[in-house]
């Protein structure tokens, strides 16, 4: 770190009086010299977009920050370790971090899934607000450290679009038998009105839907789902409440973590909150983009009926119930965002929704 090596040797010249010819060196070492190497595996492809990318800016920042003392070298999925093989390995120290999102993990502990966001739950900034100001990260950082992990916020998608159908969705007996590509809570909610929800790895999700193996899959929203091509074999692309504002995590072992420096240890969390807001800011940018995209191919968006809309929101109190009695955890996390969710959504509602509805264009 020389540039902040310069500044303190400049401070201390001043504070301390000393004289330019002096020779001899201060007392406190200037550059360490340190060389930290970490191997940061993610569970996203090469040159993913927005996830991808956002996580090696991230890793060029900490490099150029620390004048070069801290490499991060970022693994694409399965080039070290499994996509979603990230948690065990880092766990268990064979990599010293990972970025991926919090509720692949919600069959270790059923709570880490509503650290990644629940249907109908948090939007971005509402969940930032509890993560950073409502205590959510601390609980969250509490929970990981049962795997020796250490999760920072690593971004957020916005909210995502609630999938493509290759038929239209006007009634909840369209939905009966519907086989569909949805995981975490959103599935388990959609479950509950007759769907089948389906559990498929990126690279397989196209194929299944053109011959029909699925009927229906959600992903992430205009940007990300233009790039698969879901629109050339399913035409019907509808709003969604499964997904309103997805965390994704920047994850260290955290032993690993306890050991850097304490000026490492700041400065990649200050990179951390850098990529966390930035990725929201891309993910708005390009999804506008791409959507003007998918409305000159003829794609037919829409949103679920209110019957639908209802059963889900049932649907999901059930789900909450279910998971509050087989989970201490889940039902401990739980309790902490409802209030502030409550509370959080009123001002959302009047505030952001209040403007929306008073003007949705330019
Ligand atoms: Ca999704």
């Amino acid at each position: 770190m020389e540039r902040r090596a310069f500044l303190l040797l400049g401070a201390a010249g001043v504070l301390g009086g000393c004289k330019r010819e002096e020779t001899s060196r201060p007392s406190f070492s200037i550059s360490k010299g340190r060389r930290i190497a970490i191997k940061l595996a993610t569970s996203w492809p090469a040159n993913f977009p927005i996830m991808g990318t956002g996580i090696e800016r991230f890793a060029q920042r900490v490099h150029e920050a620390s004048g070069g003392e801290v490499q991060i070298k970022v693994f694409a999925k399965n080039l070290l370790v499994p996509a979603l093989g990230v948690f065990d390995a880092c766990s268990a120290g064979q990599i010293e971090a990972f970025h991926s999102g919090p509720y692949y993990w919600k069959g270790k502990n059923p709570a880490f899934a509503l650290f990644g966001g629940f249907p109908f739950g948090f939007t971005a900034t509402e969940m930032g607000a509890w993560m950073e100001y409502g205590g959510g990260l601390e609980l969250w950082r509490r929970l990981y450290a049962h795997y020796n992990l250490y999760p920072l916020l690593g971004g957020n998608t916005g909210v995502q679009m609630g999938g493509w159908f290759r038929k239209p969705i006007t009634s909840l007996a369209d939905l009966k038998g519907l086989k569909m590509r949805i995981p975490g809570l959103g599935g388990e909610v959609f479950a509950k009105l007759g769907v089948n929800p389906i559990l498929l790895p990126a690279g397989e999700i196209y194929t299944a839907l053109e011959r029909g193996t699925i009927d229906a899959t959600e992903w992430v929203g205009p940007a990300l789902d233009l790039r698969m091509g879901f629109y050339k074999v399913a035409k019907y692309y509808y709003s969604g409440f499964h997904e309103p504002g997805s965390t994704l995590e920047l994850t260290f072992n955290k032993s690993f973590w306890d050991g850097l420096d304490e000026d490492v240890r700041q400065l990649i969390t200050a990179a951390a909150n850098e990529l966390n807001s930035s990725m929201l800011y891309e993910f708005q940018a390009q999804n506008a983009k791409a959507l003007q995209k998918l409305r000159q191919f003829g794609v037919q968006l829409g949103s679920f009926p209110p019957e639908i809309v209802e059963a889900a929101k049932r649907a999901l109190q059930e789900v909450i119930q279910e998971q509050s009695a087989k989970s201490r955890d889940f039902k401990e996390v739980w309790e902490a965002i409802e209030p502030f969710w409550q509370i959080n959504r009123a001002w959302t509602a009047l505030g952001l929704k209040n403007y929306l509805t008073m003007r949705d264009g330019p």
